[in-house]
């Protein structure tokens, strides 16, 4: 699907719940989120057919991401489902890591080719602050079976405030030098403001070379991160949202008032 301003869209982004084990500062409340009602989450069927009817207009890359998607219920099956699609050259997803030493095993049997994991820090008291809850030695152990079990290559994400520079970001880098990982440095960004930037060492942030549809839990059809148009897939039927959404992607983000990171799954 080639949008007005000739990107190829083939990039889909789903998050496959708005639920999560961590209270990031910069993403959640600490007293947590109103949560969806479960009627209106997206069912698996809904959420393979979707992607199915995507892969037919020309998606080749899907990701999969929340909330946190390791505290969807059967989540290994739905990663199954959705590797079943034929068309699908890259399957990942993004995870906090608390949950990955379960289940990177059997993702990878699943077909989960390859995972991002979120770590801002390696220090646990910051560790601790940054997520209000989490438990840093999980997300070490989450990071060990994930390149175990092959879901290569791991990647890093870390969010920094305005530099990779900074000291936790710098023991991130060696962290991830020593245990031969890939880090991308996403600068912290605001939705409501608009402001963002381009990821250092991946390819989020850039409008020009943007090629990403992100399909929230509840079934809305996001052409852009940074705006607040949306289109509904169970109203509008999965080719019409799709077509629509490519038809309305704006050429550059500009602030989005009404979604929340763990809705949209960053
Ligand atoms: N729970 C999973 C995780 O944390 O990896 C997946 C969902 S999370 C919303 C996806 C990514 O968005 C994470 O790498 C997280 O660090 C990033 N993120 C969340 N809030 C952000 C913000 N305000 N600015 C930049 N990145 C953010
Ligand atoms: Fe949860 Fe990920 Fe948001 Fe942190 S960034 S609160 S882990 S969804």
């Amino acid at each position: 699907m080639y949008d007005r301003f000739d990107r190829n869209i083939n990039y889909l982004r789903i998050s496959v719940t708005d639920r999560c084990n961590l209270r990031c500062s910069y993403c959640m409340p600490e007293e947590g989120i109103q949560l969806l009602r479960h009627s209106d989450i997206l069912s698996f069927s809904e959420i393979t057919s979707f992607t199915a009817a995507a892969v037919k207009y020309g998606v080749t890359k899907v990701r999969i991401t929340g909330g946190e998607p390791l505290v969807r219920k059967g989540i290994t099956a739905l990663v199954r489902m959705i590797s079943d699609i034929s068309g699908i050259e890259d399957l990942s997803m993004t995870t906090n890591g608390v949950l990955l030493k379960e289940f990177a095993v059997e993702l990878k049997s699943a077909g989960l080719q390859r995972v991002n994991i979120s770590l801002d820090t390696i220090d646990p008291e910051k560790f601790r602050a940054i997520t209000r809850t989490g438990d840093i030695s999980q997300v070490f152990e989450g990071i060990k079976a994930a390149v175990n079990a092959g879901l290569l290559p791991v990647k890093i994400n870390c969010v920094i405030k305005e530099s990779k520079k900074e000291p936790e970001a710098m023991e991130v880098t060696r962290f991830c030098q020593d245990n031969n990982l890939e880090i991308r440095y996403i600068r912290q960004m605001d939705l409501v403001t608009g402001h963002f930037s381009p990821v250092d060492g991946g390819t989020g942030g850039d409008c020009q070379s943007c090629n990403r549809l992100r399909l929230t839990a509840n079934g809305k059809l996001k052409p852009c991160l940074f705006s607040d148009i949306e289109l509904d897939i169970r109203e509008l039927g999965f080719e019409k949202a799709l077509m629509k959404s490519v038809e309305l992607k704006p050429e550059c983000g500009s602030k989005n008032e009404t979604g929340k990171f763990y809705n949209i799954g960053g």
